[in-house]
């Protein structure tokens, strides 16, 4: 078996511990004779895989009681829709444009309501965080949206935004699980699993209890109504019962390793090691203002699109795997999520070194 070292954004890297005992169960789960793949979400023994998963998680991000975590599909992405659909009572969202996935989700509620754009990072080609200290909020804005870890530009929110009372709503795809966080904040927290928690098909959504009401807009499926879920103990219908399970592996992988506080220290070494390598180099560069550097996900480029796509193909034949930038923006990222161990930065930095020192002029 040879593992490469995988910087990709999503799907990403696991936690070998977590893949081996999946392995290890594969075809028989804990002496039931079947794989968790082939077992009924109603039975006994997945009714105690979703319960432990949930109560981790709630242990790990210190969930309160008034809020409800729900496991669901349709990736983030669907999200952008359930948000406003659910939430929009009076068809009003802000929303802080800081990349394309903050976009996406401003244009799909554009669909259900009146969607203000109160803050952007577009005029740089979103390599930073707009001042959220004192935005136009709206009087009757029914939330506040942010996209809270930009995967694609590298930058993440260090100080959350000031929203004057409204609910703030929050994806967290690429930041969750990766440092502590305070769920009190926010109305609604969600992101797709495939970063740093567990395989594509779970989504996560953690919502304040009186956020979930019947008062939705007209048309809602039944489906994305997050009532729906919440009563049923997100087995409304058929959950994506095997991520669930890989999801909970990671949740208890975490807790051994210490919980969140000793996960953002380890991510902080990680990200300040390549980081500090960008900030010294004559070849290459990081493209994000450095107070909004993402720990998770490092863009970065040498200015030269040649030598950018001879890096990458380099890194490759290394086993550096994964290292062009999203399409959208060229130049090369290095998702560094929670399961990527200090070695790959480390691997990754001594090839950029190396690369630097025999391409360097
Ligand atoms: N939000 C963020 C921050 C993302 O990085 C992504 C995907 O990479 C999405 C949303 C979309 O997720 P999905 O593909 O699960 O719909």
């Amino acid at each position: 078996m040879s593992r490469v070292y995988n910087f990709s954004a999503g799907p990403a890297v696991l936690p070998e511990e977590v893949l081996k005992e999946a392995a290890d169960e594969m075809m028989d789960y804990r002496g039931c004779g079947m794989s968790v793949m082939e077992m009924s979400h109603r039975s006994k023994m997945f009714e105690t895989i979703i319960n432990e998963a949930e109560a981790d998680l709630r242990d790990l991000m210190g969930i309160p009681d008034n809020y409800r975590v729900l496991f669901l599909q349709g990736g983030a992405s669907q999200q952008f829709a359930m948000v406003p659909m659910n939430l929009m009572k009076n068809r009003v969202g802000d929303y802080i444009i800081t990349g394309q996935w903050a976009k996406k989700a401003y244009q799909e509620a554009q669909l259900y309501g009146k969607a203000n754009a109160v803050a952007s990072s577009a005029d740089k080609t979103f390599s930073y965080i707009p001042d959220v200290s004192d935005l136009p909020i709206s009087e009757d804005a029914d939330y506040v949206y942010i996209c809270e870890n930009n995967t694609i530009y590298g930058t993440k929110y260090k100080t959350l935004p000031n929203t004057k009372g409204k609910t703030l709503v929050a994806d967290i795809s690429s930041c969750f699980l990766s440092e502590p966080v305070d769920v009190e904040k926010y109305g609604l927290l969600f992101g797709g699993a495939q970063k740093n928690v567990g395989p594509a098909g779970v989504v996560i959504a953690i919502i304040r209890e009186d956020l979930i009401t019947e008062d939705v807009l007209p048309g809602t499926p039944t489906m994305l109504r997050y009532k729906t879920h919440a009563d049923a103990a997100s087995l409304y219908n058929t959950p994506p019962a095997y991520g669930i399970y890989i999801c909970g592996k990671v949740f208890k992988w975490l807790k051994n390793r210490g919980g969140l506080a000793a996960m953002k220290e380890y991510n902080e070494k990680k990200a300040n090691l390549l980081y500090d390598f960008l900030d010294n180099s004559k070849m290459f560069r990081g493209t994000v203002e450095k107070k909004d550097r993402s720990l998770m996900n490092v863009p970065f480029v040498t200015g030269d699109a040649d030598l950018d796509a001879l890096f990458v193909k380099e890194a490759k034949a290394a086993g550096l795997e994964n290292l062009k930038g999203h399409r959208s923006v060229g130049g090369m990222r290095a998702s560094i999520y929670n399961a990527m161990p200090m070695e790959g930065v480390e691997t990754l930095v001594a090839f950029m070194k190396d690369f630097e020192a025999r391409n360097g002029k």
